[in-house]
């Protein structure tokens, strides 16, 4: 953990006159409730503020208070890097190294802009001045929420900013069930409360959204392609391109298929392999001691979390991706099995 002073924050902000935020590629809940809550706190200070998202995210973040002001690198790159080299302060959340950023982290890594990161995930790089890094945060929206609170706008954050907020507590915590919820959870959830949102308007708005094929995708990986190996207590579903594009993918459909079969008693390791634009991309998920991130980083050019992670895979052949993946659980069958 490392959280530097909130009078040096102070100072970074008070002396910034063009401020960006940047979130890490394929933003999730938590990536924009994070950029947007901090984007409508610092707006409110009177910050000339502006969001920048590697790519698109799924249209079910797009009810998100600013996300009209947000600009997407992937479809406008010189707007992006004119914003970038004009700004004298990035900050940097939910991610902790420029390879989170695609094409992006090039223009972060020419910048002179002092940055500043805040996050939740493991093993940061080292390229921010100032940080507010956590690995027990249960999201970067909590971090944002201590954030704000630190610099004294507890009273600055409204209904927008707590919609925000509460979107990635929500989808980081598997809707407040993983074991990065503690009481201060709560507590700022009851905060975020008495400003008037709705929980079951902002859990409708994300999770009640899919269409027909997403649902029919999600049927389909469940009764076709999930295999589960009792042995080492792991379990894997994989969808080639073919698939998704039977199922009419669009982005987000597969979000959140990889912990379905965690629902089968004894499974405690999850893996999801997806053939998306020509590369492999995978999602891991485990439940107790078994190191997720470290099995993501060594193996898959990935990291995360210690019970989440993403990586990719070392070719684009998906099968070959799985026969490696195959070919590790007996390494690690006792530290999946035991914890
Ligand atoms: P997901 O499986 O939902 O894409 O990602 C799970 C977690 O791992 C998220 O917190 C995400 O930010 C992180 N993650 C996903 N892919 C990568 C990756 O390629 N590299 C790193 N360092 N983290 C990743
Ligand atoms: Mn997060």
């Amino acid at each position: 953990m490392q959280k530097d002073s909130f009078n040096k924050f102070k100072t970074l902000i008070h002396k910034s006159n063009h401020i960006v935020i940047v979130t890490h590629f394929n933003p999730d809940g938590d990536a924009m409730g994070s950029s947007l809550a901090l984007y409508l706190y610092l707006t409110k200070i009177g910050k000339k503020t502006t969001v920048i998202t590697p790519n698109d995210y799924p249209e079910f973040l797009q009810w998100l208070p600013g996300n009209k002001k947000v600009i997407t690198y992937h479809n406008q790159q010189k707007k992006s890097a004119n914003i970038i080299q004009k700004s004298d302060l990035i900050f940097t959340l939910d991610f902790n190294n420029y390879s989170r950023l695609e094409g992006l982290g090039d223009l972060l890594k020419q910048s002179s802009a002092k940055k500043v990161l805040i996050d939740h995930h493991q093993q940061p790089d080292n390229y921010a001045t100032l940080m507010f890094h956590d690995v027990k945060a249960s999201s970067t929206c909590q971090l944002v929420y201590e954030f704000i609170c630190g610099l004294g706008g507890k009273k600055l954050i409204d209904k927008s900013i707590a919609a925000c907020i509460y979107t990635g507590l929500m989808t980081d915590t598997g809707s407040f069930r993983f074991d990065s919820v503690t009481s201060s959870t709560h507590q700022i959830l009851a905060d975020l409360l008495q400003t008037g949102i709705k929980p079951h308007e902002i859990h409708s708005a994300v999770y009640d959204t899919y269409s027909e094929s997403r649902m029919k995708l999600l049927g389909y990986c469940l009764t076709e392609k999930m295999v589960v190996l009792s042995e080492y207590h792991t379990a894997y579903i994989s969808l080639t391109a073919n698939e998704l594009q039977q199922f009419h993918f669009q982005k987000g459909d597969t979000e959140g298929v990889v912990n379905y079969p965690f629902s089968i008693k004894g499974i405690k390791f999850c893996a999801f392999f997806s053939e998306l634009d020509g590369k492999i991309k995978i999602s891991f998920r485990s439940k107790g001691k078994f190191d997720v991130n470290q099995f993501a980083r060594h193996y898959f050019n990935g990291g995360g979390h210690i019970n989440a992670a993403g990586g990719r895979g070392n070719s684009n052949s998906l099968e070959k991706t799985i026969e490696e993946f195959l070919k590790l659980l007996p390494k690690y069958k006792t530290k999946i099995t035991k914890s």
